[in-house]
């Protein structure tokens, strides 16, 4: 059996003494939230911190609610309110649709939306689809909060912009009426991590695209975002044509690796199938009446 490395444990009861613990124990500390992606890598002893500050009991980081014109996600809510959200389903289905393909029941109930923007695995759903929505992240600290682009939180795979004292404590998404979105995901059974995935969302103004966004996950893609597929799509007729064209733009700007999930072209060709389909759901729902 694999256990981790000896560590000492505090459960912090607000976020400011979540943020005191981190400062004060130093790089050391690390915030444990589901402790899905953080205890199965300690048990490996590829981490391994000398302290555990709990999140657990920060209930005020749990919710899901519309502040002004974003739509606000403490960094504790789990995967499973996630999916259960009507503001979410309403606005965003493409959360419903990656928390669908995310892990088991189990993992759904505890992981959270910080643990797993923190985590920066390749392969983390919801990283690319915050990515997509041009979402923001919160950070807190003894300093202050600070706001930063989804898109900028990654430094590369597993490695973020969070300092060591500091806590992520929101995810922000701009409201988009009138826009619609969806996730695709390929895996090799269900709830697997991702051999590739796509998320996006258009908002259409007379028939062409008035703005959109694609994430993509696995495939090495910077920011898990198509940034180059998007500036194809812009402006562009809600067409298979363009969809098409989008999706080849995604494919080439993506780096999958060959791994035992599959070779690269493999991955590469999945971006552009995947693509298309997100487009091509994302443009009906917002026809349907969109967010
Ligand atoms: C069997 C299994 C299958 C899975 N399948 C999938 C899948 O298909 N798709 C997918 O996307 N994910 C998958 N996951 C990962 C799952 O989504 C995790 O819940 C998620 O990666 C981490 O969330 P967590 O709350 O458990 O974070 P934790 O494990 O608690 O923490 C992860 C990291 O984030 C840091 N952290 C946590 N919260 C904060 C915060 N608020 N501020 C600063 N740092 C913080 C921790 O210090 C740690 O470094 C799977 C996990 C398991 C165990």
């Amino acid at each position: 059996m694999q256990v981790p490395a000896p560590f000492d444990y505090d459960r912090a009861s607000s976020v400011e003494e979540a943020v005191a613990l981190l400062e004060r124990h130093g790089a050391e500390a690390r915030p444990i939230a589901g402790g899905h992606s953080l205890l199965p890598m300690m048990k490996l002893r590829l981490a391994r911190p000398e302290r555990l500050v709990d999140l657990n009991d920060l209930t005020e980081l749990s919710y899901v609610r519309t502040e002004g014109e974003w739509i606000a996600v403490g960094a504790m809510t789990r995967h499973a309110q996630l999916a259960a959200s009507d503001l979410l389903a309403r606005h965003y289905p493409i959360f419903q649709d990656a928390e669908r393909v995310i892990a088991d029941p189990v993992v759904r109930n505890r992981g959270t939306v910080g643990g797993s923007l923190c985590q920066g695995d390749p392969a983390e759903d919801l990283c690319a689809v915050v990515a997509a929505l041009g979402g923001q992240v919160v950070l807190r600290s003894s300093g202050g909060e600070r706001v930063v682009a989804a898109r900028d939180f990654y430094l590369g795979p597993y490695e973020t912009v969070v300092a060591p004292a500091e806590l992520v404590t929101e995810v922000r998404i701009p409201i988009r009426p009138g826009s619609g979105s969806a996730y695709e995901k390929v895996e090799r059974r269900p709830g697997d991590w991702a051999i590739a995935a796509v998320g996006c969302f258009v908002t259409l103004a007379q028939g062409s695209v008035a703005d959109c966004g694609i994430g993509l996950a696995a495939v090495g893609a910077n920011g898990y975002c198509a940034p180059q597929a998007e500036a194809q799509l812009r402006g562009q007729p809600a067409t298979e044509e363009s969809f098409r064209a989008a999706a080849e733009a995604a494919a080439a700007g993506c780096r999958p690796q060959s791994d035992q999930r599959g070779p690269e072209d493999y991955k590469r060709d999945l971006v552009r199938e995947l693509t298309r389909r997100a487009l091509r759901r994302a443009a009906a729902r917002a026809m349907a009446g969109g967010a």
